[in-house]
């Protein structure tokens, strides 16, 4: 079994069995760019013949450590005068801000604490334009694409109809502290190391020793999970992905599509050890064009237990630009992901409340969450300011349970637990079935398939969802989900028995 491990601002995956770890911190100081490494076009070389493309050469692109950091004053909680605020937000990620924003907005006292509060996010986020849109957020995205393509096999694509976009990091941030800022919201710079509850308030013990006593504690420290609680054995699947922004020569994507899946295999066809390891735990191209020249790449493992490591990745991905003909020239800037997907949710209820990575909204079958968490934090500060309100109705551990209860009620419960089912599913599928899978799954009707991504079915509607996919699925799909599900459904059905209001 592997462990996630928790060190600063970092995941660490230890692996004993395979005796290696891999660090998934946001950006990799490796070497300056302007070197130009051709990994398509390959060099010849003295007594070798060519230069083997090796995922070592990609990374001798990766550029030094990148920070960039928002050019705003930041008004700051001063400790000494001993206040009380209302909310504490721990962790400055976009499921806190959106807390802190509308709490504040509502005329009660906020503190975000984060070690970084103006450094802009690191992770490159995607989203469908619809969801965004849904949160008038529209102006929050730098590029979007009309649709996406999924490449199932060498034969077979989807053309999804269905606009994408990346999501304006620097944008979505600024917009979002300017708000805080406006509100009176106050910011500290640490980490928070520990909590201390009384009956009616709790305080916050900081990294550089400051106290900070708050009415309601939100944790939003992402997958750090630094206060919220759990108590079942932590056993998520791992998405992994290592990506790269990069300029290139050319690529062959349309630009008007982004690439969501490209599950092609060819590339590893004179390297029959990796094709072999890609059929058992496949990787996927996730692709973002934004010009011929400019386009983010990532080599997505789409969920996997233990995680996948990310020199296996590395290597897929060099194989795979070299089979495209991608000539990297640079990278300016480049993402290790790991995502945990799944597993249990944290304890409900318990007195810190909690919102986003750290609670558990990541969808289990797909690793996204900005969308969900964005429109979910309206439901937790309404929660916070009704329950906190004028008249101070509840506070301490009834607040927080009534927080909890608003943030997972019984029919998100009953929805996570159905993706945690198809987790369990994706799991158990080698490349032939993840194929098969994803070809029935996109010919879905769009209300099932968009629904599915963007957690807008319910379990009724999820029941039919599972009854549509069965139906569009090839003969052979059918008796894979017949085979590999059924542990996963009693799973579900016993989990779903147990759960209740
Ligand atoms: C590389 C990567 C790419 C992703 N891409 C997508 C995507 O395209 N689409 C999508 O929907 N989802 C994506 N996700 C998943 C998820 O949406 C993100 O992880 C998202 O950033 C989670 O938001 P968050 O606010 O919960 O946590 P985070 O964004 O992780 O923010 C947590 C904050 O808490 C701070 N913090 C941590 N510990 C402490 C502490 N002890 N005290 C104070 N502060 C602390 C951190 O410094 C950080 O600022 C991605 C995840 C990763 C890792």
């Amino acid at each position: 079994m592997d462990t996630l491990l928790k060190t600063p601002n970092e995941l660490e995956f230890l692996h004993p069995h395979h005796g290696f770890a891999v660090k998934a911190s946001a950006f990799t100081s490796l070497k300056p760019q302007k070197q130009e490494i051709r990994i398509g076009s390959l060099k010849s070389c003295r007594n070798v013949g060519r230069v083997k493309a090796s995922s070592s050469a990609l990374l001798e692109l990766v550029p030094v450590t990148k920070k960039e950091n928002l050019d705003f004053e930041l008004p700051m909680f001063e400790p000494s005068k001993g206040i009380v605020v209302d909310l504490a937000v721990v962790g400055g990620g976009p499921a806190g801000l959106a807390v802190a924003q509308q709490v504040s907005q509502a005329g009660l006292s906020v503190c975000s604490i984060d070690p970084s509060p103006k450094l802009i996010w690191p992770n490159n986020y995607g989203v469908w334009v619809d969801e965004f849109e849904a949160m008038d957020l529209l102006d929050c995205l730098d590029t979007t694409w009309s649709g996406a393509m999924v490449y199932i096999d060498d034969r077979t694509t989807k053309d999804l109809d269905r606009p994408y976009g990346r999501v304006n990091r620097k944008k979505l941030k600024s917009k979002m502290m300017q708000k805080c800022i406006a509100n009176g919201v106050k910011f500290h710079q640490a980490k928070v190391i520990k909590v201390i509850h009384e009956e009616s308030k709790s305080m916050l013990i900081c990294s550089d020793g400051v106290t900070i006593q708050a009415t309601v504690v939100l944790d939003a420290t992402g997958f750090s999970r630094c206060l919220v609680q759990y108590d079942k054995p932590y056993n998520p699947g791992y998405q992994v992905a290592y990506g790269i922004l990069a300029e290139v020569e050319e690529h062959p994507y349309d630009l008007n599509k982004m690439v969501f899946m490209d599950w092609r295999d060819s590339h590893l066809n004179s390297n029959l050890e990796l094709k072999e390891r890609n059929k058992r735990i496949p990787t996927f191209l996730y692709a973002m064009p934004f010009s011929s020249q400019r386009i983010f790449l990532e080599e997505t493992s789409l969920v996997a237990r233990p995680g996948l490591d990310m020199k296996d990745i590395q290597e897929r991905m060099v194989a795979r630009l070299r089979h495209l003909g991608i000539n990297v020239k640079s990278i300016e800037e480049d993402e290790r992901c790991v995502i945990p997907m799944g597993g249990p949710l944290p304890v409900i209820p318990q007195r810190v409340v909690g919102i986003g990575g750290t609670a558990g909204m990541v969808h289990p079958s797909t690793g996204y969450m900005v969308a969900r968490t964005l429109a979910a934090a309206p439901v937790v500060a309404n929660a916070i300011i009704q329950y906190l309100g004028s008249e101070r109705s509840l506070l301490g551990n009834e607040l927080s349970a009534s927080v909890w209860k608003d943030l997972w009620p019984i029919e998100r419960r009953r929805q996570r637990e159905f993706f945690c089912f198809g987790m369990d599913i994706l799991l158990k599928l080698d490349l032939p079935a993840t194929r098969r899978f994803f070809d029935a799954f996109f010919d879905l009707e769009p209300r099932y398939w968009h629904g599915f991504l963007s957690s807008r079915l319910f379990l009724r509607e999820l029941i039919f969802f599972g009854l549509s996919l069965f139906s569009h699925a090839s003969n052979t799909s059918r008796l894979e989900i017949m085979t590999k599900g059924t542990l996963p459904l009693v799973n579900m059905i016993n989990n779903l028995l147990q759960d209740i209001d």
